[in-house]
């Protein structure tokens, strides 16, 4: 699926610009396996980059010219490297000048000279699989390689999240680009969003014979902006009256204490428990990984969806039935990834019911009148690289 990415990338980039580019990059897109919204409560994650990439292909030029063009089609982008001050920007070159940006405050301004980029990817778009991130990360380490920077990959994942947060505009975390930069085939990246510390976790899904299976439900709500700000000042609000810098520090008896002697209400009190609870769960996915092997911590998935579906509320009936239909048809387990309000659903599934199981989350959507989903397969793959 991936090997050709690159051909595409340096076609276009052949076409637009002339010649051939110095060298070719990529980086993947990612899925969470479990921990969701810990991010902002300092707590853990632990995604894994997926076989879907952004390529670029890059030429240093001589001046201070900066263009670049996706095979996704529209003109090419520029901008002179003096313009990038940090600004919104408001086209998909934000991803790219973003990162020009984040590594001149980085790095020195001087360090910087213009390039050409194109980009190829094959992520899906929009279905919480992070695209924005790949291209970033691409993109970083691209830039790293050319401008000899010789940054630490932990930097480069920070350069994204400022590329992201200033220039693009969208809150994000650390995880996306920390699972794009340090990923590593068949493995999931155990992440402390505290420490930022990142290690590998081997998963073994392709030697006990599992798949991973995505369904886009291609619904996102009006209200994901506004639920997902209210999910964390609930969060921020929980971690206070606990008397905490985080519901990382907190545990279920503090939690519970808390609710009894009235300093929590009802609603926070379940939403701070999804958090305390994730966390733990994510732990003892790692803990049930090394120990017992992929096959044993479908359980764990499945209570996450409950928490994220009842405690957290941030599940939407799209995604409920994708959930209940890949079960239905022989999933392990099965969970909400990403924020919620919309967005996608995973199961781990035994590779002979991977069909199966496809077939019965499109019965249901059909039955139920909802749109029809995007699903695809994911496997665990390396992080960003040269290509080329
Ligand atoms: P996600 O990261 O979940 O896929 P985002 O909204 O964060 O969704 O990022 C999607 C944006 O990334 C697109 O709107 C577009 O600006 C940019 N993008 C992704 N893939 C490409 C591509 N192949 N070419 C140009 N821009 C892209
Ligand atoms: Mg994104």
């Amino acid at each position: 699926m991936t090997a050709t990415t690159d051909d595409e990338a340096t076609r276009l980039f052949t076409a637009q610009f002339g010649g051939e580019p110095d060298g070719v990059w990529s980086a993947p897109g990612r899925v969470n396996l479990i921990g969701e919204h810990t991010d902002y409560n300092d707590g853990f994650a632990l995604p894994f980059a997926i076989d879907y990439r952004a390529v670029v292909a890059v030429r240093l030029r001589d001046d201070d010219r900066v263009v670049v063009v996706s095979t996704a089609g529209g003109d090419p982008v520029e901008t002179s490297l003096d313009a990038l001050d940090g600004s919104r920007i408001s086209s998909w070159a934000a991803y790219v000048f973003g990162i020009v940006w984040a590594l001149g405050e980085d790095h020195g301004r001087d360090r910087l000279t213009g390039f050409e980029l194109a980009l190829h990817s094959d992520v899906p778009v929009g279905a919480g699989l992070s695209s924005s991130a790949s291209i970033e990360c691409a993109t970083a380490v691209a830039l790293d390689e050319l401008w000899s920077l010789g940054a630490e990959r932990a930097s480069l994942v920070l350069a994204g999240q400022r590329a992201e947060n200033t220039v693009v505009g969208a809150p994000t975390g650390i995880m996306d680009q920390t699972a794009s930069l340090f990923g590593e085939a068949d493995s999931a990246v155990f992440l402390d969003c505290r420490t930022q510390e990142a290690v590998p976790v081997g998963l073994g899904f392709a030697e006990a014979g599992l798949e991973v299976l995505v369904v886009d439900t291609r619904v996102s709500h009006d209200h994901a902006t506004g639920g997902y700000a209210s999910r964390r000042e609930s969060c921020e609000r929980a971690a206070r009256a606990l008397g905490v810098p985080a519901l990382r520090d907190a545990d279920l008896d503090d939690l519970q204490a808390a609710f009894t002697d009235g300093r929590l209400d009802e609603e926070t009190f379940r939403r701070a428990r999804h958090v305390i609870t994730e966390d733990e769960r994510v732990l003892e996915t790692v803990r049930t990984l090394r120990s017992a092997g992929p096959r044993a911590v479908g359980e764990l998935l499945d209570a996450s969806h409950a928490s994220m579906r009842d405690d957290f509320e941030i599940s939407v009936p799209e995604i409920d039935a994708a959930v209940a239909a890949m079960r239905a048809a022989g999933a392990l387990g099965a969970r909400l990834t990403g924020g919620g309000f919309g967005g996608s659903a995973i199961g781990l599934l035994p590779r002979e019911r991977v069909a199966e199981a496809t077939a019965a989350v499109r019965e249901a959507f059909a039955a139920a009148g909802f749109g029809e989903p995007g699903i695809t397969t994911v496997s665990p793959s390396p992080g960003a690289r040269r290509d080329g």
